[in-house]
């Protein structure tokens, strides 16, 4: 089944299939790593993962390139500020980057490319630009992007530009200007600022022709799409395609996919408004990755969320009920046969599951259909009509759930571990919840009491119980091991 994907640069819904038949070819925008992310970026990541995580499901191979922005404004501001180079202060905050991809489960792309090791490919860009009267310098030693060379401007965020000042200039990485002007590819080094001698001068690149040079290094000229948040179609999309194309005189992507931003309280969730959470700030209050990653997706990529803590409760709860019901469905026993109703029921929740994410990744429609399902086999067990038959209909539906969803599984406790610990090395620990501390400082005897009750739980075949135990033990850190001589436990 393919997708069908809302693609910004028509303005309408297109088949999302790879040019050259066979690997679809995508570049999404990465973190600028000057701090730790908050969640709307990472909603961003997040729906690029759902894209990719569905395009795989469906059997298409990929080759997904993400850019690491570690030399901009601010990245510079903050180095200086912390009397070190830029090379020493960004690697805390790549780390810090993956962790957190890591703790939401977010796929990583086959290729990172990060800015300050592809520089040679942005000057050669630079310099193919100003063989073409594209690019300039000016006196102070700086390269700008000569808009007036390419009429198309304009042609992705269909921006009226017709009041466009020729030769007006901006040179701040910063993006949200509703200007279009002549915009900085070069900036030439300033005293005590981190800068490469090359051979346009000393200096270090502008933000958009990073990503340029990269995704032409990395996908070549013209690739199949091309993705990152709703504030980035422009200038920044806009900036690339009038240096890509440009030079190559071929489209930079056939297919652009941009993420409504997360909002709080009807605003932009973002660093300079003071009203974001990063994910850390979440997990020590207690919600669990998992949680988080669900109420981050259920809401399909071109609507707003609107951020809130109910939200994550629902999501928790959501995530809770599959849980159990994956236990009940693995774990129980159940009669040889079939049972028609539940054998269409699954049927049912699969082709709309795939059909939903196929219509533009409406993750939203996609998920009711299994929780559809798992009302009526919840349903159906309680009254012993479901069977062997079923169950192993039911199963796979669920597999493909989680190959995009991803929350089923619970993974949740090393996240949380991790948080902690980062908090209490930061001194930040006054902002672990309370019960999170608690948890962490369980005694043995409180385990030896819940590894108790979890095998007499399982005597009683009991099994939501005693994975519900298991599960506490977990994100308590505390791993049991079932063998025959009874169970063992040990902490991570
Ligand atoms: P940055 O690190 O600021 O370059 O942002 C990384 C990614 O997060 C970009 O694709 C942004 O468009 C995206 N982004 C920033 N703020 C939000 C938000 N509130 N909601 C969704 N995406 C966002
Ligand atoms: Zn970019």
């Amino acid at each position: 089944m393919n997708l069908h994907l809302f693609n910004t640069l028509s303005g309408q819904m297109e088949e999302l299939v790879p040019m050259d038949g066979q690997t679809l070819r995508m570049y999404a925008c990465g973190p600028t790593v000057y701090d730790y992310g908050h969640i709307g970026n990472f909603r961003t990541f997040l729906q690029v993962d759902v894209l990719r995580r569905f395009l795989k499901l469906t059997g298409m191979k990929l080759r997904h390139v993400m850019n690491i922005t570690d030399v901009d404004d601010k990245i510079i501001r903050n180095a200086a500020a912390a009397g070190i180079a830029i090379g020493e202060y960004t690697p805390r905050y790549v780390d810090a980057f993956f962790e957190d991809l890591d703790a939401l489960r977010v796929e990583r792309p086959e290729a990172i490319a990060r800015a300050t090791e592809n520089i040679d490919r942005m000057v050669e860009l630079i310099q193919k630009l100003a063989a073409v009267g594209a690019a300039y310098q000016t006196d102070d030693g700086s390269w700008y992007f000569r808009l007036s060379a390419f009429p198309a401007y304009g042609k992705l965020s269909k921006k009226d530009l017709s009041g466009m000042e020729d030769g007006a200039r901006v040179d701040v990485d910063e993006y949200e200007k509703d200007s279009a002007r002549d915009f900085a590819l070069w900036k030439a080094a300033r005293p005590g600022e981190t800068a490469w001698d090359t051979m346009i001068g000393r200096g270090r690149p502008g933000w958009h022709i990073e990503c340029s040079a990269m995704s032409m290094a990395y996908l070549g000229d013209s690739f199949d799409l091309h993705a990152g948040g709703e504030d980035l179609m422009f200038p920044h999309h806009e900036n690339e395609i009038a240096q890509s194309e440009t030079v190559t005189h071929k489209p930079l992507a056939r297919h652009w996919m941009h993420v409504r931003f997360l909002l709080v309280d009807g605003r932009k969730m973002a660093k300079s408004e003071g009203n974001f959470y990063t994910l850390r700030d979440l997990l020590l209050k207690g919600y669990k990755a998992s949680a988080i990653r669900l109420a981050l997706i259920s809401v399909p990529y071109r609507h707003q969320l609107n951020f809130t803590f109910d939200g994550l409760i629902e999501a928790t709860n959501a995530i809770d009920r599959l849980r159990t019901f994956y236990a009940r469905l693995t774990q129980g026993t159940f009669a040889a046969g079939e049972n028609p109703a539940m054998q269409s029921a699954a049927k049912k929740a699969q082709t709309e599951f795939m059909a939903a994410l196929a219509n533009d990744l409406n993750t939203a429609e996609a998920r009711a259909p299994i929780f559809d399902l798992v009302r009526a086999a919840n349903a159906a067990m309680d009254q012993g009509k479901l069977f062997t038959g079923d169950r192993d209909e039911i199963l796979p539906v669920l597999k493909d759930f989680d190959a995009v969803f991803d929350v089923i599984e619970d993974r949740d406790a090393e996240p949380t571990r991790h948080a902690i610990a980062w908090a209490q090395q930061a001194g930040r620990t006054a902002d672990v919840a309370p019960e999170l501390l608690a948890r962490q400082s369980l005694t043995d005897d409180a385990i030896e009491k819940l590894v108790t009750e979890r095998t007499v739980a399982k005597k009683q075949r009991n099994f939501a119980r005693a994975d519900q135990i298991r599960n506490e033990l977990a994100e308590k850190g505390v791993i049991l091991e079932d063998s025959k001589d009874g169970v063992r436990w040990k902490r991570k």
